[in-house]
């Protein structure tokens, strides 16, 4: 019968077994040049999912509406998988893209990617009781940028146009702050004549959920044309989103397709496709859920590498291994690259039972 082994730290784990079956894909045989069948696998990325900073934001939401009842408003999608909202929208969760959307007096939560200090003032003005689920690796950058502004120094802000994050990372110092959107925008992008003049510094910092390469190589760019340009104290880009492309860089060289598990309005999902397709994967593809997946994407494949955005409950992927398996993918070797310990307390307007939360691991 076929399991799943843990392949890449030596430690055999039992995993919950793949939900059942549901025979929508067809397990086609996979024949080798010398005509004998191949055998097929899965390799699944860990660590993968749910991180600690999205898994308190929507226990956040959860003991909201627990505390306060229906209905709870949050700004913006708590955090970007598609399947999560809808899941906090059964329960009684509303979605908005403004704070004056919100009833005056109502209970609303920030989501995981920040907010600017505009938004709290807004919110404020209308009198609503505002709970931070930002996550504290996001806050961190809120700070940092605040505070380099404060040091009469020019912020290179690395990350993508209009991401919630950026928008809120901005807006804690919208004068001194510059968006740099990619590698090939940092050949181009102009900075203030006092920065040029040497009256002000220039300091970059980034977007959490960026490719960790891109990144780099953005600033190197940056650093060619800028020299006196400082790097921040410590990384920006997050523990999870690094320890996901990691993996997936591992899977990638073995791996003839890999599907990433998560919505395409999540940042370091879609840059987990990018990474796969960098790093030896033939094709790979992105996936809200496992119905998504198309048969001929597996036909002639032998190994298909499994991973999942840092927004993605587990339920997800086990229902993409339980199709996998369907098809023929039965056997699953785990391929395991980092531990994940973090955990992170609830925003401080939760903390009437003080419980301390942790991202649900994927081992
Ligand atoms: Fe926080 Fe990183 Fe998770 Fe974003 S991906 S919520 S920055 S831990």
């Amino acid at each position: 019968m076929p399991g799943i082994t843990n392949g890449a730290l030596g430690v055999s784990v039992e995993l919950p077994r793949p939900a059942p079956a549901r025979g929508r894909l067809v397990d086609r045989p996979l024949l080798g040049a010398d005509g004998q069948t191949r055998e097929k696998r899965v390799l699944l990325a860990a660590p993968r999912g749910y991180c600690a900073g999205v898994d308190r934001a929507v226990i956040a939401v959860e003991k909201a509406l627990d505390h306060f009842g229906s209905p709870v408003y949050v700004r913006k999608q708590i955090v970007h998988n598609v399947h999560v909202v809808s899941e906090l929208e059964k329960r009684g969760a509303i979605f908005v893209d403004d704070v004056n959307e919100v009833p005056e007096g109502s209970h609303l939560v920030f989501s995981a990617h920040g907010v600017s200090p505009a938004v709290v003032a807004a919110a404020a003005s209308r009198d609503l009781q505002a709970i931070d689920a930002t996550c504290p690796l996001v806050t961190k950058v809120h700070r940092e940028a605040s505070r380099f502004a404060g040091q009469n120094k020019h912020i290179l802000l690395i990350g993508h146009a209009g991401h919630e994050e950026v928008e809120g990372t901005m807006g804690h110092a919208p004068e001194q702050t510059t968006l740099v959107t990619s590698p090939e925008h940092a050949d181009l992008v102009e900075v203030p004549d006092s920065v040029t003049a040497g009256e002000v510094g220039l300091v970059w910092i980034s977007q959490t959920t960026l490719s960790v390469d891109e990144t780099m190589e953005t600033v190197r760019r940056l650093r060619e044309r800028f020299p006196q340009l400082q790097d921040p104290p410590s990384d920006d880009i997050c523990y999870a989103t690094q320890n996901r492309q990691v993996a997936i860089k591992k899977v990638a060289k073995d791996a003839e397709l890999v599907i990433v598990v998560g919505s395409a309005n999540s940042s370091n999902s879609v840059r987990l496709v990018e990474v796969a397709l960098e790093h030896g994967a033939k094709a790979a593809f992105r996936v809200d859920y496992a119905s998504e997946i198309q048969q001929e994407w597996l036909d002639g494949v032998g190994s298909v590498g499994v991973t999942s955005g840092a927004s993605v409950p587990e339920v997800l992927v086990d229902e993409v291994l339980a199709d996998l398996a369907d098809a023929g993918f039965g056997t699953v070797q785990v391929v395991k690259t980092a531990e994940e310990d973090l955990m992170f307390s609830l925003p401080k307007e939760l903390r009437s039972d003080d419980r301390a939360l942790g991202g649900r691991r994927s081992e």
